[in-house]
């Protein structure tokens, strides 16, 4: 198929066409009340090459799909490999859902359990969106979260992980970088869902702003701050980090048994150390000044 150019700068094409689908798509209105899952999103890019990505399968699990390993896996495997991109995007949880979560110290509120259910599935529509757009223009392109290659994995190490991680993905692509509670705070915050589609599209790189891979946190930062760990009614965030196995068992187990029903959702997340923090709507101040403002 030919190739349609995207013109001068493809990454203000990408990010216009993700803009648009997240402000016009009727997906991504609420079914209680119509209003808003997901604001503006955050749109980054990396070379498929970026090496993070290999480091990723030391740091996760070499089950950890390269961006080359699961375009080739969908496409077929070249003798002469072609230039790949990766697109991720942050979508940040509407004032009115984070609110209502703030409010909450026991269970999600029913507008976040609908977002982690409802606005996820806006979210698979998106990656398909943008799968099918470039494919219109003449590139491949795969989302590896919605790819059949995808799979969750126990590892042996890290506890549940899979072979896709859109965290990771958006780090590499200068998104944002890791809090206390393993959450990505991006510069609009934590309360997120992320997405991502490998492409052979040449894309320029985000230049990656944040000096470490925990640079966004108050706690790695000057020790100042806990207030997800506070907020977490499982005990699952100390100084030590994210427990995942005891936030799993009560997201997917307590959360799920208690309000699943009630809130009518076959999944519910819980995102209370997501929200009522100072990482819930940005890069909390005193960092910004520190390190983004020379
Ligand atoms: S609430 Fe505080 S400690 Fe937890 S991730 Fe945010 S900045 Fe870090
Ligand atoms: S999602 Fe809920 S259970 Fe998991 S760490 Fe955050 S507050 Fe704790």
């Amino acid at each position: 198929m030919e190739r349609i150019t995207l013109g001068k700068n493809p990454e203000k094409f990408l990010e216009r066409a993700i803009a648009r689908f997240v402000e016009e798509s009727p997906g991504n209105r609420r079914k209680v009340d119509g209003g808003r899952y997901w604001d503006a999103p955050l749109v980054g890019f990396a070379s498929g090459d970026d090496p993070l990505f290999r480091r990723y399968k030391k740091i996760i699990g070499q089950f950890h799909h390269t961006p080359r390993e699961i375009f080739d896996l969908t496409f077929g495997k070249r003798k002469n490999p072609v230039e790949l991109s990766v697109v991720s995007w942050i979508l940040p949880a509407s004032e009115d859902i984070r609110r209502s979560n703030r409010k909450e110290g026991r269970y999600p509120s029913l507008l976040w359990a609908h977002a982690r259910d409802f606005g996820e599935q806006f979210n698979v529509k998106l990656r398909h969106h943008l799968v099918s757009l470039l494919q219109r223009k003449g590139y491949r392109a795969v989302a590896p979260m919605t790819s059949p290659f995808w799979k969750q994995v126990r590892s042996p190490r890290i506890g549940f992980a899979s072979t896709w991680s859109e965290r990771h993905t958006a780090y590499a692509c200068g998104l944002g970088a890791f809090g206390l509670s393993d959450g990505l705070i991006t510069a609009k915050g934590k309360a997120i869902r992320i997405g991502s589609v490998v492409t052979d599209l040449p894309l320029r790189p985000l230049e990656k702003i944040y000096p470490h891979h925990q640079a966004n946190c108050l706690f790695y930062f000057n020790k100042t701050c806990k207030a997800c760990a506070a907020r977490c009614p499982a005990g699952a965030i100390t100084s030590k980090g994210h427990d995942k196995e005891r936030c799993f068992e009560y997201s997917y187990g307590v959360v799920r048994r208690d309000k699943m029903k009630e809130y009518g959702v076959t999944i519910t997340g819980c995102g209370l150390c997501q929200t009522k923090v100072p990482c819930e709507f940005g890069i909390p101040k005193l960092i910004q000044k520190t390190y983004h403002t020379k």
